[in-house]
């Protein structure tokens, strides 16, 4: 399977496909055992359906990836409102849970890539403190100048990871990918927002009854008010998804 056969649905000119948690591993295990080409992973919500819109060459390398999960209530929603339902939410800091914890069984080498100097060290120590037996074989902050990016670069590739989670928020992480996928001898890139503050327990993630009823952007603006910009791509993305003829077949 690659991406011209993966059952996929067209939110406002970005695709969102149709998988589940244990698809998207399926597909992470075969794209880690043929190494190349290299592949990206974009993990999808309603900020970056917004952002999308706004943004033609964004939408281009999300439309160009190699599996894009549906990230969030508001994905759910919006296409069960169109008529074209996506299966389940797998979300960035599920999936790359879940990537850390086969780590030990399968041998994946991962690397932690972005969030603020000192959070992907402690989300490395947390995660090995309950996967003892993962292969965390990299970790670095993200933020960085332009010209430091060649020594990023070759720090990862000299970790040799199976797996690298970029966690720069989005569009920057996608952009980081798309620019570097190349050169960096990574099998799996996956841009994974805010997972590494989680992780490390900087941020706490918000109680499950509030992921499932869609409030998580409530919670997440209330724990942080500088998360104010995101959340206010949320109301278009509603308005977007309302003017929508409904039960349109789009995907
Ligand atoms: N971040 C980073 N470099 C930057 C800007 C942000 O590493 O130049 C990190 C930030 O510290 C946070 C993550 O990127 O850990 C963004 O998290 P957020 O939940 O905002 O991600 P998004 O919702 O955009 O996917």
């Amino acid at each position: 399977m690659d991406n011209q056969t993966l059952d996929s649905v067209n939110l406002f000119g970005m695709r969102v496909d149709r998988v589940d948690m244990a698809g998207a591993l399926a597909l992470i295990e075969r794209f880690v055992q043929e190494r190349t080409p290299p592949r990206h992973i974009v993990t999808a919500d309603a900020s970056m359906v917004v952002t999308a819109d706004n943004d033609p060459d964004f939408a281009a390398i999300v439309n160009a990836s190699d599996l894009v999960t549906p990230d969030g209530a508001g994905i759910l929603w919006a296409t069960k409102r169109m008529g074209t339902p996506v299966r389940a939410k797998v979300s960035g800091v599920d999936l790359a849970a879940r990537c850390c914890a086969l780590s030990e069984e399968k041998g994946w080498r991962i690397f932690f890539f972005g969030a603020a100097p000192g959070v992907a060290e402690e989300a490395r120590a947390r995660m090995l403190a309950r996967h003892p037996g993962a292969h965390i074989v990299g970790i670095r902050d993200g933020f960085f100048k332009p010209e430091d990016e060649p020594a990023i670069v070759a720090q990862i590739r000299e970790a040799r990871p199976d797996i690298l989670l970029v966690a720069l928020g989005i569009p920057k992480q996608e952009k980081f990918i798309q620019r570097h996928k190349a050169e960096l001898g990574v099998p799996v890139c996956v841009g994974v927002g805010g997972t590494l503050d989680v992780f490390s327990g900087s941020v706490r993630r918000a109680p499950t009854w509030m992921q499932n009823s869609g409030l998580e952007w409530l919670y997440r603006v209330a724990s942080n008010p500088k998360k104010i910009s995101k959340v206010a791509l949320l109301p278009r993305f509603a308005l977007m998804t309302l003017r929508a003829p409904r039960n349109a077949r789009s995907g």
